[in-house]
C-alpha cells in the first residue's frame, strides 16, 4: 500500500514539474493605444498586430501550448513593460508582432528580425520565417540580425519579430486587411514555434 503511495506521489510530482517546465509563448502584438504603428491610409498597423496575436493565442490553444499576450487590447505599453512581461517567465520565447512600411510604395514581402549571432533566437526565426512562407506567397525579405531593436536585445528568452508584410505596398496592405492572410500568417507561426519547441507533428494533429 505504502509503495503506490510513494508511486502515486512521485507521478503527481512529474506532472506537476513537467508543466511547470513547460517553455509559455509570450505573443507580442507591436505599437497599441497612442503608438499606432504604421498607418497609411487609415490602415492602422496597430489593429493588425492585435488581430494577428489572437489569431496566434488561438491556435497555440487548440495545441495545448502554453501562452500569454503582452497585450490585448487597445492600449499603450512601453518597450520596457513588454520585456518585463517576457522576463517574469523562467522558460519562454518571445514572439513580437508587426507590419512594415517604408517610404518606397513597391517594397514588399516578410522579414524576420532576431539579435545576436547563431543562438536559438536565430532558430527560432528560421523556424517561424520559413514555416510561414510555406502559409503565404510572399516576397522572401529573409532572416536578419537587428541590433536595434529593444525587444529583441533585452528579452532573455529567444526572442524574434515578425514583419508579416508591408503596409506601404498597395498589394500587400489589401491582403493584410483580409482575415484570411492574418489567419494563414498565424497558422505559419504557430507550425513554426511548435516545431521549434519540439512539439510532434502527429501531436499537434491530434491535440
Ligand atoms: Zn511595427
Amino acid at each position: 500500500m505504502k509503495s503506490i503511495y510513494f508511486t502515486f506521489c512521485a507521478i503527481l510530482l512529474g506532472v506537476f514539474f513537467a508543466q511547470a517546465a513547460r517553455t509559455v509563448v509570450v505573443i507580442d502584438a507591436g505599437h497599441g493605444g497612442k503608438d499606432l504603428g504604421c498607418h497609411p491610409d487609415k490602415y492602422y498597423e496597430k489593429h493588425f498586430t492585435l488581430d494577428t496575436a489572437y489569431r496566434v493565442k488561438a491556435l497555440l490553444d487548440m495545441r495545448g501550448v502554453p501562452n500569454v499576450m503582452v497585450r490585448n487590447n487597445d492600449y499603450y505599453l512601453s518597450l520596457q513593460q513588454r520585456v518585463r512581461k517576457a522576463n517574469k517567465y523562467s522558460r519562454a520565447i518571445f514572439v513580437s508582432l508587426h507590419y512594415n512600411y517604408t517610404k518606397s510604395r513597391s517594397v514588399r514581402g516578410i522579414e524576420t528580425f532576431y539579435f545576436g549571432g547563431a543562438g536559438r533566437s536565430y532558430s527560432l526565426a528560421k523556424s517561424v520565417h520559413y514555416s510561414l512562407l510555406n502559409r503565404v506567397y510572399v516576397n522572401d525579405r529573409k532572416v536578419k540580425p537587428r541590433s536595434g531593436l529593444y525587444v529583441l536585445k533585452h528579452t532573455r528568452h529567444p526572442a524574434i519579430l515578425v514583419e508579416g508584410g508591408f503596409l506601404s505596398n498597395k498589394k500587400e496592405r489589401e491582403a493584410i486587411s483580409k482575415g484570411a492572410y492574418r489567419q494563414a500568417l498565424a497558422e505559419g507561426i504557430v507550425e513554426g514555434i511548435c516545431s521549434f519547441l519540439g512539439y510532434k507533428k502527429r501531436q499537434i494533429l491530434l491535440q
